[in-house]
């Protein structure tokens, strides 16, 4: 299939639009890619890229019976090879997005104005979208659909994107807490957004109950059905406790940026309250000894910037009481960071531990009480303060969603409390009308952590699937030529680069940052198979600020945070309270 459309693009941009040259070259490559790479791509590795659409999988399978028995690992350099057209994919992928902005910029949609009601009525001809979620899943999608083809409506309780990778910083005052979000308005004013939460879906009649989050004049949370055509599940996971006692009740979390500014005034609280003179020299250790239950990116970060605040901060304005301060981090596995490698994980303690952080491996957490956390083994730990970081769990509205889909129920990622999606993120049992993204999903045969880069690459996916029309429902996405005159056949060969099945989702490794305090952070560097290398130290922190400066979703943000960290230096951070 994809030979002849290479063939009516071909005929197409030769036969009547030679200045679309470069467009056909493109083309070219993206065939080429599709034909001569893929297989490369799909042998025995199963844990990265894309995997082949069935009419794919027919092209493969006469070459592969006949070919020698094929080695368990592809060439190194082929995947390399790969990797590089998937990179290139990828930029013509934001070419074709820079279109969507430009267009976006240019457009108006005089029907805003005049239409007050968008949530509970559909109106137009344009399918509606329906984004759930605003978080790196549905921020994406919310930055890459066109609304020039959907009416597109985002719901979440939350009116903002918000940058997790700096919630730790933010929580103990490097960064404020508005340079790490962006108004979700501002990702796309063409957009309607409604700050409200979704209560159940309802495939069948393809509505949603949505609840306000702001209470009407009476204190009531007013409910709605709103129907969608397409519905974008972007609703995360939130913090897991996995049943352990007394956690939601005294520990804290970062998840959020409400969970941030609770921590921040709690971690200033403990030391103005061991500073009063009625409080014993014991309780005065009990009430600084800090607990991280977590061993993970998030429970290492955090420490990381907590040992800043106090060696650079707390320790100039308490000075009587630095020394009392004890600081854990307590993980249930045997390695901290598992999802780094070994040497960095290695170096990532001998920084923590050089920072006087205790990190306790194989150790568990059995309950969590007012003043002190009782371990397996029988120990019993008093602690002042508890940040519980060990871990996502489903949300509810997921788990109603599962329970709503047979196929969901049945499947091992549904009994995980994860949406299973297809490759490309549809939800099974949905014929096509649900997709789903980032925390929430377990894509078949691709398992990938649940990381904001993940979920963002999932979101753009997203956002070019729907631009380029494919149909939805069919078993494999694909774009009905017949449907559209001789003009248009050329036009959108072009503008599909010549794909007339969409391509499965894939994912492209960019690495792995930690920030581990005092200026050093790991940075495992790479894109897909290429890795550039491991940085630890100086080296790594210059990386890590670097990325997550470029990484920030707007200028203002970029602006904000740079102008932050200078100001942390110059002057440290607030330790006020309010
Ligand atoms: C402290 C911290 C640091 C992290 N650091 C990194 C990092 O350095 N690199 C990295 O790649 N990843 C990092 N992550 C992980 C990353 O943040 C998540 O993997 C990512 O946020 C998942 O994106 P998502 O879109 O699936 O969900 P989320 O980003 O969690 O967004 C979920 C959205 O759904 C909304 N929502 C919830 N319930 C409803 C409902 N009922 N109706 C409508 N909307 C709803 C929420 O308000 C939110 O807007 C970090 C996470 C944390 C907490």
């Amino acid at each position: 299939m994809t030979a002849s459309v290479f063939g009516a693009a071909y005929t197409a941009a030769f036969g009547q639009h030679r200045k679309n040259l470069l467009l056909l070259c493109l083309t070219i490559v993206t065939v080429l890619k599709t034909h001569a790479f893929l297989p490369v791509r799909t042998l025995g590795h199963a844990n990265r890229g894309s995997l082949p659409s069935t009419a794919q999988v027919r092209h493969l399978v006469a070459p592969l019976q006949a070919a020698p028995a094929p080695s368990e690992e592809p060439p190194f350099w082929s995947l390399v090879f790969s990797d590089l057209f998937l990179l290139f994919d990828r930029t013509l992928d934001t070419v074709e997005d820079i279109g969507v902005h430009l267009r976006r910029a240019t457009e108006r949609d005089m029907d805003r104005r005049f239409r007050r009601d968008r949530l509970t009525t559909k109106a137009g001809t344009k399918k509606r979208v329906m984004i759930l979620g605003t978080g790196w899943g549905g921020h994406a999608v919310t930055k890459v659909v066109d609304t020039g083809l959907y009416e597109v409506v985002i719901v979440s309780p939350r009116n903002f994107f918000l940058f997790t990778p700096m919630l730790a910083g933010s929580s103990v005052g490097t960064v404020d807490y508005r340079s790490i979000i962006e108004p979700i308005r501002a990702a796309n004013p063409l957009a309607d957004y409604y700050e409200a939460q979704a209560l159940a879906i309802y495939p069948n009649n393809q509505t949603v109950r949505i609840r306000s989050e702001i209470p009407n004049e009476v204190g009531e949370y007013e409910e709605f059905l709103a129907p969608y055509d397409i519905l974008v599940y972007g609703c995360g996971a939130q913090s897991g406790t996995f049943g352990t006692p007394g956690v939601r009740e005294h520990a804290f979390f970062l998840k959020e940026i409400s969970d941030a500014v609770k921590l921040r005034q709690a971690l200033v609280d403990r030391f103005e309250r061991a500073n009063m003179p009625s409080v014993s020299m014991e309780e005065k250790k009990r009430i600084l000894s800090f607990v991280v239950v977590g061993g993970g990116p998030t429970g290492v970060e955090f420490s990381g910037e907590f040992s800043d605040f106090l060696n650079r901060d707390l320790a100039k304005y308490y000075p009587a009481l630095v020394d009392l301060v004890s600081f854990k981090i307590i993980q249930a596995g045997s390695r901290i960071l598992p999802v780094f490698d070994a040497a960095l994980q290695e170096q990532g303690l001998e920084v923590l531990k050089a920072q006087g952080i205790e990190v306790m491996l194989n150790r568990k957490v059995l309950k969590v009480e007012e003043k002190h956390i009782e371990l397996d083994g029988g120990e019993i730990l008093p602690y002042g303060l508890c940040v519980w970081a060990a871990g996502t769990a489903p949300r509810d509205i997921t788990k109603s969603l599962i329970a709503a889909i047979p196929e969901q129920s049945a499947s091992t990622a549904g009994q995980r409390g994860r949406l299973s999606v297809d490759r490309w993120l549809r939800v099974q049992g949905t014929n096509g009308s649900i997709l789903a993204l980032g925390d929430a999903v377990e894509v078949e045969g691709l398992p990938l952590p649940a990381t904001g880069q993940v979920a963002a690459q999932h979101g753009a996916f997203l956002g070019r699937l729907l631009n380029r029309e494919y149909d939805l429902s069919t078993p494999n996405p694909t774009f009905d030529l017949e449907k559209v005159n001789a003009f248009g056949k050329v036009a959108n060969v072009l503008r599909l680069r010549g794909r007339l099945e969409a391509q499965a989702f894939s994912f492209l490794n960019l690495g792995l940052l930690a920030y581990v305090g005092q200026a050093n952070a790991l940075a495992q560097v790479q894109t897909g198979n290429l890795k550039f290398g491991e940085y630890t130290a100086r080296a790594g922190n210059l990386l890590w600020r670097s990325v997550y400066l470029v990484k920030q979703v707007s200028t203002r943000n970029r602006v904000l945070v740079l102008n932050d960290w200078l100001r942390t230096r110059v002057f440290g951070r607030d330790i006020s309270r309010f």
